[in-house]
């Protein structure tokens, strides 16, 4: 009678464990066989292992779609204004948004409450380069019935924001991503104001705030609406944070961060958009 060694692998709980067995049998032929499949098979393992190690593509997807980008409405992503409130060079408007794809008029048969609402330029390319390698979310303290009318312009088909929106109604006095159930160091939020976001800076990119009507008869300077111009779209706030979105994400891959927070920290984040 001869030792015969067995090399075995278990795999359990997503690991690989590695035993060995001592057979007492005679020397037959077929045990050379057994030996050979059992080798090959645990080399074969190791590859199988070594795979698991190795960002694939889908581990890199999966990776890539564990990013999570919240994102402001009002002046970040939009401009909105109560009809009754435009000055009188602006009011030129209400008849143009019958025309106009980045320009709505709501409520018109409700004095108290016709708005306009104006897209920011690059908007849409925006939302949909960021799509690709974010989970996005809408965080507005503005109410729910106001999200769902900016969403039937921006998401009509629920492809960016899904269910993902939150609302005066369920968010506390300041915002919190508490609510998300996100790892925080995944998480970006562009917003154009920082003092609502007490607990999150470091997760803020702060967006210069999109103003395209006149707001209020102190405020200085004519608006884009009354000079009949407007924000850059190619060289724009939401170009210029998309751009540093997607070199975040790339760094994100490359050196296997896993906090996203550190790499969206450069020198110019709060001053150049
Ligand atoms: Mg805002």
């Amino acid at each position: 009678r001869s030792k015969l060694g067995l090399l075995f692998l278990v795999e359990q709980a997503n690991e690989i464990k590695l035993g060995l067995l001592f057979l007492l049998s005679p020397p037959i032929k077929p045990q050379k066989k057994l030996c050979r499949s059992f080798i090959k098979q645990f080399f074969s393992l190791f590859d199988k292992t070594e795979r698991r190690n190795k960002p694939s593509s889908c581990l890199n997807e999966e990776k890539k779609k564990k990013l999570h980008l919240v994102l402001d409405l009002d002046h970040t992503l939009l401009h909105t204004i109560y009809v009754s409130e435009l000055s009188k060079r602006e009011r030129y408007l209400i008849e143009e948004a019958e025309s106009r794809v980045d320009l709505w008029r709501f409520e018109k048969d409700n004095p108290n409450n016709e708005h306009l609402i104006k897209l920011r330029p690059f908007l849409h390319e925006f939302l949909q380069e960021a799509n690709k390698i974010f989970y996005m979310y809408v965080y507005t303290m503005g109410t729910h019935s106001y999200a769902q009318r900016v969403l039937s312009l921006i998401d009509p088909d629920k492809v960016y924001f899904g269910d993902r929106v939150i609302t005066r109604e369920k968010s506390p006095r300041m915002k919190t991503l508490d609510l998300l159930s996100a790892d925080k160091r995944r998480v970006v939020i562009v917003d154009d104001t920082s003092r609502v976001w007490p607990q999150h800076k470091r997760n803020l990119l702060k967006i210069e705030g999109y103003s395209y009507f006149r707001e209020g008869v102190c405020s200085v300077g004519e608006s884009y609406a009354e000079r009949k111009i407007d924000e850059s779209g190619r060289n724009g706030a939401l170009f210029n944070v998309l751009k540093l979105l997607q070199k975040a994400h790339r760094r994100f891959q490359e050196v296997d961060s896993n906090d996203l927070r550190l790499l969206i920290r450069e020198p110019c984040t709060q001053c150049c958009f």
